[in-house]
């Protein structure tokens, strides 16, 4: 494909960034790059009462977050502009004026309450509820003292299209009524804004959620008449929590902003986002951006609606927690430990990174590890650890090293291992009794990151320091 193809995502700014239409926004944003394309981020904000423009910044934010950057928006402007719906109104009234000119749509004045009603009459009579204009009143646009909204004529037949995802699907009209485009306060209703903007702005691969299947038919019927084909459609299946139920707050965390300040990393969503409904060929999860843009393919996205796994989220942020470029861990790393961060110089805090990052699957998890690199005389209150420093091979194994620091002094991690192996040649003990020893007097604990790294960021004298004070016990 080329330059031709054009998707959008195309967010409703009534709340926080959740983590089903990012999910949308990674897949069309995803299909934009690896095809070439252009990814248009658009803002429907016609619903004025539900949209705020709070909403609008924190979703460009957690968007820029995640690294899907746009190539046209309401930031950026473009040559399809501009892209926020409430912005576009004349370009909606225009074509409404259209349709009602070519006989395609009419001029409505029926009231909710008289709708409503002549549903229920319809249904009580065993007719059909489906409105056709009954009760419109005069196709003018003067004939009353309120400006009428405008209603689309449905025709007769049926509206199909084959789906990328669900493939062939075809829906009767004879259950679609005659619905609006512009209500009489002259705001556009979503599905005429969707079809008119997806025309304007030639996309031409509408990739959504199968929550807007239904509105579908509706649109396929609005492109046929402003003026022949309209976009192709990929609709994904929605995603589950663990009871298959639709992901909502029930669940846990369901916005963006949640996962980022727990610790998760942007990789790891976009990787796991993109899973949910695509699968690599090779099978592998762990999949880095370039992996992704090389692999991800219309023809591998799944009909089958996906179960959000948090433990297959996790284990993936630990992977890339892992590969990630060390200076930029070390920035990250900071910011969640706060000030805790600031008692180490940069190298150490490097260091204390690198030996952390084994240990993590969440960033905000830095902080739980950050004990052991203190330097200070530690509390051992379990028993079995207690027992395995009393030990008499462990206090050789202690002084022998206490004192090699003393005199050597060297402190990077490469000389610590390799202390390990002169004290083990030279006392004889070998395995935990030559580790453990060290590892509880040093910090308390029979676990914890890589120990030579933890004795390279406390450094030679204070490693010394707080040997020969578990030796003196
Ligand atoms: N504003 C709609 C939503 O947030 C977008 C639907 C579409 O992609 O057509 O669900």
């Amino acid at each position: 494909m080329s330059d031709k193809f054009r998707v959008r995502f195309a967010p409703s700014p009534t709340g926080m960034l959740h983590i089903g239409n990012a999910r949308t926004a990674v897949l069309n944003w995803l299909l934009a790059r690896r095809y070439g394309g252009t990814f248009i981020l658009r803002i429907e904000d016609t619903d004025t009462e539900r949209s705020s423009a709070g909403s609008e910044v924190s979703i460009l934010e957690d968007l820029r977050w995640l690294g899907l950057e746009w190539d046209e928006g309401p930031d950026l402007g473009g040559k399809h502009g501009p892209y926020r719906q409430s912005e576009r109104g004349e370009l909606y009234r225009a074509q409404a004026g259209n349709l009602v000119e070519r006989g395609l749509a009419y001029y409505c004045r029926l009231s909710d309450e008289r709708l409503e009603a002549f549903r229920a009459e319809s249904l009580a009579a065993g007719r059909s509820p489906v409105y056709r204009g009954q009760f419109s009143g005069p196709n003018e646009k003067d004939a009353g003292p309120q400006p009428p909204a405008v209603r689309f004529k449905v025709p007769e037949g049926e509206s199909a299209w084959r789906d990328l995802v669900k493939g062939e699907v075809s829906v009767s009209h004879e259950t679609i009524g005659d619905f609006i485009l512009l209500r009489a306060d002259g705001r556009p209703t979503y599905n005429f804004a969707a079809a008119v903007d997806d025309r304007a702005m030639e996309i031409t691969h509408v990739v959504r959620g199968d929550d807007h299947l239904s509105n579908t038919p509706r649109q396929i019927l609005l492109h046929a008449a402003l003026g022949g084909p309209g976009p192709l459609f990929a609709h994904i299946p929605l995603i589950l929590g663990p009871d298959h139920q639709r992901l909502s707050k029930r669940h846990g965390a369901t916005s963006v902003r949640e996962f980022r300040l727990a610790g998760y990393l942007p990789e790891a969503l976009i990787n796991y986002l993109s899973l949910l409904s695509w699968s690599s060929p090779s099978g592998d999860e762990f999949l880095e951006k370039e992996r992704l843009l090389a692999e991800i393919d219309f023809e591998r996205l799944g009909k089958s609606a996906a179960v959000f796994d948090q433990t297959k989220l996790r284990w993936l942020n630990g992977r890339h927690i892992r590969s990630l470029d060390p200076d930029r861990l070390a920035g990250l790393l900071r910011v969640f430990a706060a000030e805790r961060a600031g008692s180490f110089d940069k190298q150490r805090w490097e260091l204390v990174c690198l030996a952390c990052r084994e240990k993590i699957e969440l960033l905000s998890e830095i902080d739980s590890y950050l004990d052991v690199f203190s330097g200070r005389p530690p509390e051992i209150e379990d028993p079995e650890a207690r027992s395995l420093l009393a030990a008499d091979e462990a206090r050789r194994v202690l002084s022998l090293m206490a004192s090699i620091l003393r005199e050597a002094g060297k402190d990077d991690t490469e000389a610590m291992k390799a202390l390990f192996k002169t004290v083990g040649q030279e006392t004889g003990v070998k395995g935990k009794l030559l580790y453990m020893p060290v590892r509880i007097a040093l910090t308390g604990s029979m676990h914890g990151p890589d120990l030579p790294m933890i004795m390279a960021v406390l450094g030679a004298r204070r490693c010394a320091e707080l040997l020969e004070a578990a030796v003196a016990g």
